[in-house]
């Protein structure tokens, strides 16, 4: 673990990874291919609007091509369906993220599971989720992806560490915990059933909050020196961590925002551009 404080930038993370895609993208599109991601956002969830509006800004500072499809608040899950399923037929089209949550009178999974494996940018579906398990998956999960590459990028080891994961979502929590534990990390996953939290929390090397409450993970639940990565995301631009009352203790945290968010970004267009680069059998870099 680091000895000093390391506030862990997302910022600075995001934009490496971006500068990379700038040349990818430029040689892409000389090639006449430019990348796409289409991004499918229903009813009027203020907070949704606005994530699928910076994905889509994202892109086009990148001059990665965004279409935005809005959908009714009342759309049938067939619907919806049928609208992932002309975009996965589309060729011009590399990445689909459907914004989550969608209204509750849709099956999210059979939509989630209705997007083509080879355009699941955010890996949604059982198949990239089955694949992230086995460390093969091409897409995994965006936010989980990002945790990892802050780790990478500020050099911090993962195997042999016990790594606390508190959230057990299948797009957040679960394929972190797997992506940990494929790293040779020890990996202990808590939930809202989960006794002594505080403890188990306090013998973590690394602690990822994933537990959509804002401030929930308290400073004095932190090891000395661990590192913290608050994948959270609540109204206020607050975390899931008590961020104030964890610098005190961590060795390594990540700030909300300009944490994890602006790298879950970078990924899900690096994922495109992987995407558009494999769907067309360039070889490029
Ligand atoms: P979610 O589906 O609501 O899952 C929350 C998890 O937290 C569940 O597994 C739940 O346990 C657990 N939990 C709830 N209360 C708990 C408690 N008292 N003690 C221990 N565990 C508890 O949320 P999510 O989609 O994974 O998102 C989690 C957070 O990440 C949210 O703040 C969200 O906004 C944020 N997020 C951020 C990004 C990003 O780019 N930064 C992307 C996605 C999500 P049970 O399973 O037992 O219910």
């Amino acid at each position: 673990m680091p000895n000093q404080k390391l506030i862990l930038d997302g910022s600075r993370v995001a934009q490496e990874i971006k500068n990379n895609l700038l040349e990818r993208v430029k040689r892409l599109t000389e090639k006449g291919v430019t990348p796409c991601l289409a991004t499918i956002l229903v009813g009027d969830d203020p907070a949704s609007a606005t994530y699928v509006r910076m994905k889509g800004n994202a892109c086009n500072r990148l001059g990665i091509d965004s279409r935005r499809i809005s959908l009714d608040k009342d759309t049938s899950t067939e619907e919806l369906i049928s609208v992932t399923q002309q975009l996965n037929e589309d060729p011009g089209v590399h990445g689909i993220l459907l914004q989550h949550p969608v209204p509750s009178q849709i099956d999210e999974r059979a939509a989630f599971e209705s997007i083509r494996k080879d355009k699941d940018v955010d890996g949604v579906t059982m198949l990239g989720f089955a694949q992230n398990a086995f460390g093969l998956a091409s897409y995994p999960s965006c936010t989980p992806a990002a945790i990892i590459a802050i780790l990478d990028y500020y050099q911090i080891p993962i195997e042999g560490k016990h790594a606390i994961v508190v959230g057990r979502s299948p797009i957040l929590g679960k394929p972190v915990s797997l992506m940990l534990l494929n790293r040779n990390a020890t990996v202990t996953i808590c939930h809202s059933k989960t006794v002594n939290l505080d403890k188990i929390v306090n013998s973590g090397d690394i602690v990822v909050a994933a537990v959509g409450k804002p401030k929930f993970i308290q400073g004095n639940w932190i090891r000395e020196g661990a590192v913290v990565l608050d994948a959270g995301y609540n109204a206020g631009n607050v975390g899931d961590v008590d961020y104030e009352a964890c610098l005190e203790k961590a060795g390594a945290i990540t700030p909300v925002p300009a944490g994890v968010g602006p790298v879950t970004i970078a990924m899900l267009l690096k994922h495109t551009v992987d995407s558009a680069k494999a769907g067309n059998n360039l070889n490029l870099m």
